[in-house]
């Protein structure tokens, strides 16, 4: 092992490692900088509180930590079964904090109180519970290989992980992540979204808590063109796993490329389509398709937000989504009886008006919502627009905002192209009661997800992401694993083999 690496500045790599000691090796790594920047509370637009910025340094520093911690701590060399004890213990924390935990997504995201206790937590912790059963079953395979041979492989962590994540929930692309690469045995450095840090700084702490060793996990809030870029520039980073939009999963496969080369998955946007079949229960269908355009104000990367409707029912399913729509609560994210709270921030806030007003110049006929509604905060009505056509902005382009465009089609074949008419390819939705129907489009949609009259039917054991524009790589099941290990194949000379 060399000693004179310098992570950061392009010399480093891993035929050259520091063996010293990083000057921070803390699970959060402490941070440098006098800069901080602010989190704002969506529902009022006021600052919830002032973040210290990391930048550069503080990458360096944090990615310093986690080498270490990759190359002479006891994570990776831990047995499997020690690790996912560890993990099992966060996991009790994170259900243990579920209360405070979900009022910190709540105040920073908008996300709903009641959710974020009953969903975001609990599945965070089925996500930690999960990887750790598995921390203890990866192994590779014997090889049958010719001659006088014997082959097998190994697999092994594949080193410092750059966690890379957006804001619109800041808790599961957190565990997302990060379950599966600390069960491979990797250390990670997560940088959040700028507009949702604080979730990420708790559980930091509450691994240091559960006993993950320090510079296993390490947290550096900051902005994405300096303290992202540092990270998917590192030249020290092995990996980047990355959830957001697909113009920074193209900025980060370029920096990736640019720098040492390091893999890179990538879990982008989407445009999901909705198909409800004439056979459909109308009532369920309605629920199901506002459900999935509204649940978290739109903010969610499989929105259901073209809805394509059979035209034996088209006009009675107008109607009712018009009077479901109208029926979704607008409010505070912290009062049990709100269904849907504000946009994230500011920016999210008009760029969803942006798209709203773009819909009408460009003809679709607006039924319902299309207005910021409260007095303060960037709470926007549930919308439905009709007459929209496929070559519309509002039918391409994803507006992550609670916006649903609403289109007719005769046929199946019909449903099934208009359905692939996206650059994206996240998710799809199919409701009707014809079981060849299903499996038929099921197999027809290019998307990484189906769900058959179902929506959000997510769990850790479903490989989720995407097709097209929407990324490569799996999140959740056993495959995601493979993202966080590297596959070793070795081959001893067996000059004596009886065959
Ligand atoms: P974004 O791409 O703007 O930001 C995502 C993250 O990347 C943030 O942490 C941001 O700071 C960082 N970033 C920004 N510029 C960077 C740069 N130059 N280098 C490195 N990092 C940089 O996305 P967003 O607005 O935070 O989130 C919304 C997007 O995320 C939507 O497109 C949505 O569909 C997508 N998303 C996808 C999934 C999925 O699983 N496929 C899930 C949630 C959200």
């Amino acid at each position: 092992m060399g000693s004179t690496g310098d992570s950061g500045n392009g010399k480093a790599g891993w035929w050259c490692r520091r063996s010293s000691s990083p000057s921070s090796s803390s699970t959060a790594s402490s941070s440098t900088p006098s800069r901080t920047f602010e989190t704002r509370d969506p529902r009022t637009g006021d600052v919830l509180a002032h973040i210290a910025e990391a930048d550069k340094a503080d990458v360096d520093i944090a990615v310093k930590a986690a080498r270490e911690a990759f190359e002479h701590g006891k994570w990776p060399r831990m047995s499997g079964y020690e690790r996912s004890r560890v993990m099992n213990k966060l996991a009790d924390l994170v259900e243990q904090h579920a209360d405070e935990l979900a009022a910190l997504d709540g105040a920073d995201a908008g996300k709903l109180l009641t959710l974020g206790k009953i969903i975001d937590m609990p599945a965070a912790a089925q996500m930690l519970r999960y990887y750790a059963g598995a921390a203890d079953k990866i192994h590779g395979e014997s090889l049958r290989v010719a001659g006088k041979y014997q082959g097998y492989t190994l697999k092994e962590p594949i080193g410092v992980v750059g966690v890379i994540i957006p804001w619109n929930f800041p808790t599961m692309m957190f565990f997302l992540k990060v379950s599966p690469a600390l069960a491979a045995g990797c250390t990670v450095v997560v940088k959040p979204a700028e507009q949702t840090p604080l979730s990420a700084l708790y559980y930091a702490h509450l691994a240091k808590l559960a006993g993950v060793p320090d510079g296993v996990i390490n947290v550096v809030p900051g902005f994405g063109p300096t303290a992202g870029a540092a990270l998917s520039s590192h030249m020290d980073v092995d990996s980047i796993a990355f959830t957001g939009s697909a113009e920074i999963g193209r900025t980060i496969m370029e920096s990736a490329a640019r720098s040492n080369l390091k893999n890179v998955s990538l879990e982008l946007g989407g445009k999901s389509p909705m198909i409800v079949f004439d056979d459909a229960d109308v009532d369920m269908a309605v629920s199901l398709s506002t459900l999935a355009v509204f649940f978290n104000k739109g903010e969610i990367c499989v929105a259901g937000s073209r809805v394509y409707v059979q035209e034996g029912i088209y006009d009675e399913f107008v109607k009712k989504a018009v009077e479901a729509a109208k029926n979704w609560k607008v409010g505070d994210p912290f009062d049990a009886a709100t269904n849907m709270g504000p946009q994230v921030d500011k920016v999210q806030f008009e760029r969803v008006l942006k798209y709203i007003e773009i819909g009408k110049n460009e003809g679709a006929t607006l039924l319902t919502g299309g207005k910021p509604t409260g007095d303060k905060g960037y709470y926007i009505e549930p919308t439905i627009f009709v007459d929209v056509k496929e070559d519309m902005t509002i039918a391409q382009e994803e507006i992550f905002g609670p916006v649903m465009s609403l289109m007719k089609f005769k046929t199946v074949e019909e449903a099934i192209e208009k359905a692939n008419c996206t650059k994206y390819g996240l998710a799809a939705g199919i409701v009707t009661k014809n079981l060849n129907i299903a499996n038929m489009v099921s197999r027809s949609v290019r998307a990484g997800t189906v769900w058959v009259n179902c929506y959000f039917a997510f769990d850790p054991d479903a490989p989720f992401g995407g097709f097209k524009m929407s990324g490569f790589g799996r999140d959740q099941g056993m495959v995601a694993i493979d993202k966080y290990l590297q596959v070793k194949s070795v081959i001893t000379a067996v000059p004596d083999s009886p065959w």
